[in-house]
């Protein structure tokens, strides 16, 4: 579902806040968040549905540090270009190559 936009004013005022106060140390978080949301997956894969809500949890965690990330650096117009590119590249893969199992976008 798309986000409306007073909850995306929402999400920049709060990450902006975030990391104003913060600086620097949210990379940290953002690690943390990573290797939470890894986790969940490994215990998805071990144990099943069981731990999709730890899933979604971590998602929405590493959604918000990425978010962060994002206008600590201020990589919003590079993501988005480089987003843009990957999605073409995709596509292409995906009309020109109809036997592969494994798909993903690399380099
Ligand atoms: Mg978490």
């Amino acid at each position: 579902m798309a986000m409306q936009a007073e909850e995306r004013v929402n999400l920049d005022a709060i990450c902006l806040a975030a990391v104003k106060r913060w600086g620097p140390a949210q990379l940290i978080i953002l690690l943390e968040e990573l290797a939470e949301l890894q986790q969940s997956l490994v215990k998805y894969l071990r144990y099943g549905n069981q731990y999709l809500d730890d899933i979604a949890e971590e998602v929405a965690d590493v959604q918000i540090m990425l978010h962060q990330l994002t206008l600590m650096l201020n990589l919003s117009d590079r993501i988005s270009e480089m987003r843009e590119e990957k999605l073409k590249k995709l596509k292409a893969i995906l009309d020109n190559d109809h036997d592969s199992t494994m798909g993903g976008i690399h380099g």
